[in-house]
This record gives structure tokens, sequence and C-alpha cells, in this order.
């Protein structure tokens, strides 16, 4: 049996259309404007003067990233280097504290904050001294609210129960793990051997050490995948009893990251393929009970992801779907991206620059984009179709003061996308139809001012 979405794909649109529409290179939005559009005319002035506009006892959120890992996965995305040694992931932690001092000196209060994400990279490396350190400091220099989630991605290949406890120390509240796939042909082929029991051992030891709230990430489009090695794959996880589960589809980026030349593009699926690999994880997941939140997240009914997506609040930031209220997100660590008042910023991407300009008592910011009212408006329209798949334009517009007109060329732009049965319209109201919410991304490019612009070159749809 198929589900609903893999039937409204079935009926709602012909194969072309699909394979049209799913292979076009579109943001994930999960900011807009998207990153390559941020520019070097933001600098650590600039910066600063935006961090100091945070409203006063206003609740922010930080992300912290640590850009190490003990080996490169070959289908890795993410901004990180391999180190075998400890001794330069001690040093990149002092430089996190003094970034941290540095970036509430220049705020001037004790900002209360409501949410803090590990990424990276593999944070968990951090050594325990250097961790505890960094916490440490976060919660001499900000006023961490009783309820704050405390997050940390995880590669479970490196939890133990020693590491687990020390997370516990430390205050995590959600440990997010990399699992992918279980099929272990998959897993040779993008250089990531881990059993299904490492990553059940890694639970374990995590539910041991008191966090309780376990999200996982599985992948689509890897190579060699097949439909029954992703429904096995989903049962496998669904076992080890996840509250949350990140379903990704795999950017294949070789210009980009250079690594990923190392997955044999043969062995990759083709547009079709994949969108029938997302199908098959989609079904197994909602069978299993998981509820579809936006466009690749699913939870049990009692996480906070389930229960802010039923209310309509749920966000996106650059972690993805997320709880998160918080207007100010400050970024900490190399290449790292906030979101401050008056717009992005995104720090020094390697880490010497990055450490160099920290240390000498200078914010590292390498680029950012100053948002303007259409930028704004824009960016709260995409964030609600991605989040809610349906909009209403008209009281956007109003929130913002803006006259209905200003988005007369993507009510345009849409009239194809209506045609071609991903999108209705009804007065002001935008939706995304059943059959097209794989395709959400592109319903959302139709309000992107940016996309014909020479400077991006993105991941396909699906
Ligand atoms: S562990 Fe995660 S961040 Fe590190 S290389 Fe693998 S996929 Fe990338």
């Amino acid at each position: 049996m198929r589900n609903d979405w893999a039937l409204a794909l079935d009926i709602g649109m012909t194969p072309e259309i699909e394979a049209r529409y799913a292979s076009l290179s579109v943001p994930r939005y999960t900011s807009y404007p998207t990153a390559p559009h941020f520019s070097g005319e933001i600098g650590p002035e600039i910066a600063r003067g935006w961090l100091s506009e945070i409203p006063s006892g206003e609740p922010v959120s930080l992300y912290l990233h640590v850009p190490y890992c003990r080996a490169i996965c070959h289908y890795c995305g993410c901004h990180t280097w391999a180190s075998l040694r400890d001794g330069p992931i001690e040093k990149y932690a002092a430089s996190l504290t003094r970034e941290i001092e540095l970036v509430a000196d220049i705020i001037g209060t004790r900002q209360p904050v409501s949410h803090i994400h590990w990424g990276g990279g593999t944070p968990s490396l951090l050594p325990r001294h250097s961790l505890l350190s960094v916490v440490a400091e976060i919660g001499v220099r900000f006023d961490v609210l009783p309820a704050a989630e405390h997050a940390m991605e995880l590669d479970p290949r490196t939890v133990t129960p020693e590491l687990a406890a020390t997370l516990g120390e430390a205050g995590i509240t959600r440990a997010s793990l990399g699992v992918q796939d279980f099929d272990v042909t998959v897993q040779q082929a993008i250089g990531r051997i881990q059993p299904v029991e490492t990553v059940e051992a890694a639970v374990k030891a995590l539910v041991g050490a008191g966090i309780e709230a376990i999200n996982f990430d599985l992948m689509y489009g890897l190579p060699h995948q097949t439909a029954d090695g992703v429904r096995a794959t989903v049962r496998q996880a669904v076992a080890l009893g996840p509250h949350r589960i990140a379903l990704f589809g795999y950017a294949h980026v070789p210009w980009f990251k250079v690594h990923q030349r190392l997955i044999d593009e043969k062995a990759l699926p083709g547009t079709m393929a994949r969108l029938e690999l997302e199908a098959v994880a989609r079904e197994a997941l909602i069978e299993a009970g998981y509820q579809a939140i936006g466009l690749d997240h699913f939870a049990r009914a009692d996480d906070s992801l389930a229960i802010a997506a039923s209310a309509q609040a749920l966000a996106r930031n650059f972690q993805g779907y997320t709880t998160d209220a918080a207007k100010t997100l400050i970024g900490l660590g190399a290449s790292s991206i906030g979101r401050l008042p008056s717009g992005y910023v995104q720090n020094i991407q390697d880490v010497g620059g990055w450490s160099a300009a920290i240390d000498s008592g200078h914010l590292a910011t390498a680029k950012g984009k100053q948002l303007s009212l259409d930028d704004r408006l824009r960016g709260a329209i995409i964030e609600r179709l991605m989040c809610d798949f349906t909009v209403d334009t008209g009281a956007v517009c109003r929130s913002f003061g803006v006259k209905q007109s200003a988005l007369s060329g993507c009510m345009l732009a849409l009239d194809a996308l209506v045609a071609d049965g991903l999108a209705e319209v009804a007065d002001c109201r935008v939706s995304v139809t059943d059959a097209g919410r794989p395709l959400v991304r592109v319903v959302a490019a139709a309000f992107d001012a940016y996309l014909a612009r020479p400077n991006a070159r993105h991941s396909v749809a699906v």
C-alpha cells in the first residue's frame, strides 16, 4: 500500500511533470535570502552594531558550530574537517569561549536564552573539560531559561556511556543522531559503517544519562539504496524509539563538496527513484505512527515539534524545522550563521581565520545580508509555506504594511504551478496541493526575488 502523498503524486501529475520539477535546483529555504546572496560588505563593525540592537530581555537562541570529525563521510554536506587529535579541538573550544565573552560584552546585558544548538561536524568530540567550560561560560554570560532546549548533533559511533554522562552533566536535553541508512552496501558506498547495534547502544547510553529526547537523521537518494532497504532501515530506526526523525534527500554537489567525488554517481538513484524512495520511507514512518511535519520531518504525537505543527507555530531556521520562536539567533564558531535584528551574519569559514579574529578581540564576521522590508515580507511567506504548506499572503502583506501588489510578479509565476497541480490560489491564499507537497520548495521559490540572480547553485528539489 502506498501512502496518500504517493497516491496523490500518481493521480495529480504526470511523471513528466514530476520529473521536471523534481530536478529543478531550488534552495532548501532555511533562510531567506539564502546564504549564497550574503555579501562581504557586512563585516565585524556592522555585526557589532546589529548585536547591540538586540532588545534587552528578549530571549535569543545560540548556535555553536564545531567543525571537526574523526573522518569525513563521503556524502557529507557540512562544513567540517577531519582531526584525529584532540589538541586542535581543545584550542577551538578556547576560542569559542572567547567568542561567547566577546558577543556578551557587545550585547551588554545577560540576555535570556531559550534554545541552544550544537552542530557540526561532531560537537561531542570536544574533550570533557572543554565542553563543560564552554557550557559554564554560556551560563555565566547568558541567562539560560529553565525550560530552554539544549540540543546536540552526535555521531553514534562516538557515543560511549562516559560521553553520555558528560552530556547529561552539561545539561544536554536533546540528542540528534546521524543514522542515514542501515544497509551495509549503502554504508560502504558512503564511507560510514555503523551497524544498528552501534546506534542502539548510543540511544541506551543517552537515555541512561537522562537525555530522553532522541532525534534520528535518515537519508534517501544515497548510492545503492533500494525501496526494500529503505523500508527496512525505517523499521529498524523506529524500533529504537526516537521522538523525531528527519528524512533528508542526499544533495550531490561534488563541485562544492569535493569529497563527494568518492561517491559512485552511477549508483545514485535518478529523479523518479528518489521520489519513490522518499515515498516509501514516508509511508513506513506514518504507518509506524509518526506525524509528517513540513517537508522532511516526522515526530511522535507527544513531541514538541508535532505539538507546534498542530498549532501552526512551527519555525524554520538553519537547523531545519524547529519549535524555537526566538527572533534572534546568535551564531558562534567558524562558518556559523546568525540572524540578528537587522539581518544575517556569517563567520569566517576557515578555523584559522576565525580564531585569529576572535583571539585578537574582534568579531569574525565575513559576510551577511541586511534585510529589507521586501526580504522580510517574502521570508515570512516562504517560511509559512515551508512549515504549513499554506499562507494567506494578504494577511502577511498587511502585517508588514505592504500592498498586495508588491507580490504581483509572484502570483503570475504561480499560474504555471497551479496549472501543473502543485499549488492552488484562492484570493490571496496560496496552498500547496497534496501532490505538490514533496515539491514545496518549488512553490516557495515563486516568492524568491533572488533566484534568477547568478551567484546561487542549489541542490535538486527532491
Ligand atoms: S560525521 Fe557528520 S558532519 Fe562529520 S563527516 Fe560524517 S556526515 Fe559530515
